[in-house]
């Protein structure tokens, strides 16, 4: 037997790519299916102010059921949509169905919340990203300000200038958007500020470990950031009163987290 090498542990670590490449291609066939069969569905969560507890707006997050593979994490079937072009369709079929859930309340008279979805870098720069937006908000007659976008920090905002154009003239249409995981990517301060962009979502990592003095100078940082680029910190993840207290003091005012809200089906969120 070859002994344990640098080699070796390359190897390894290619198997266990190749494992998770065969993984991914299988489940990113299974979703087209599951996706005209109606399995993959979306939950919503509420993002709320931290002094009052009041619901502000929703996120929208894709939950898949699968009758054969059992419940699959986003953190599992998007990275996979991604990586075998898949993501468009799942992500347009998020956006419908909050689009059908907006309308049935508009037309019952309920009152209305923006509702963010996720959208990823693919998506966000396609070409048929905005116009399909535009076009199924106003087939559903439904007012873009109602609909907020959320970008991941971790896409880098790689191409600056064509991500500025997209931020700018979801702007122009009347949508709002959110740097997501803030934190976590490497987005320069100066690109930020020109973004119009409205909020900027701390991410979970931080608001876990702010026992930690380094951590908790970091929190504190990116909440005077946003509201020195007129922006809205929001923090991802609360789990204990503790870290509602804290963000509070640190002059945070909204957040979202276990401790107010888990993600709920359409239906039960209908009720707020
Ligand atoms: P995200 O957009 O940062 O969403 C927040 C995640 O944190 C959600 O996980 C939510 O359920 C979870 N979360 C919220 N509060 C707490 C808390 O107090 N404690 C803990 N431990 N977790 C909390 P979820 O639903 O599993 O989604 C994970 C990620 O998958 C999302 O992170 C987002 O990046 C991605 N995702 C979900 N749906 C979509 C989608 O339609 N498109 C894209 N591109 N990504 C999506
Ligand atoms: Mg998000
Ligand atoms: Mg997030
Ligand atoms: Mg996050």
């Amino acid at each position: 037997k070859a002994k344990l090498g640098t080699g070796e542990s390359i190897c390894y670590f290619e198997d266990e790519h190749d494992q998770i490449m065969r993984r991914d291609l299988r489940l990113a066939s299974e979703l087209t299916a599951a996706l005209n069969r109606g399995e993959v569905d979306v939950h919503l969560q509420p993002k709320v102010e931290l002094k009052t507890g009041e619901i502000v707006s929703f996120e929208a997050l894709a939950r898949w059921d699968s009758p054969e593979l059992g419940p699959i994490g986003p953190n599992v079937f998007i990275p996979a949509a991604e990586k075998n072009g898949k993501i468009r369709v799942l992500e347009q079929k998020v956006f419908l169905r909050v689009m059908e859930w907006l309308k049935k309340r508009q037309d019952r008279g309920q009152r209305l919340r923006p509702v963010a979805i996720n959208i990823s870098a693919e998506h966000f720069f396609h070409r048929s990203f905005i116009p399909y937006l535009v076009d199924t908000a106003a087939e559903y007659d439904i007012d873009p300000k109602w609909i907020r976008l959320e970008i991941t920090e971790r896409i880098g905002f790689v191409d600056i200038d064509t991500a500025y154009k997209v931020f700018k003239q979801l702007n122009d249409y009347g949508f709002t958007s959110s740097v997501d995981d803030f934190g976590t990517g490497y987005s320069s301060l100066s690109y930020l500020q020109k973004l119009p962009v409205s909020e900027i979502k701390i991410d979970r990592s931080f608001i876990s470990n702010m026992e930690g003095e380094g951590t908790l100078a970091i929190v504190r940082t990116i909440i005077q950031l946003a509201e020195n680029l007129n922006m809205s910190a929001v923090a991802e993840g609360i789990e204990t009163e503790t870290q509602r207290r804290t963000l509070l003091a640190l002059g945070c005012r909204y957040g979202q987290g276990y401790l107010f809200h888990k993600p709920m089906p359409l239906d039960e969120a209908n009720l707020l």
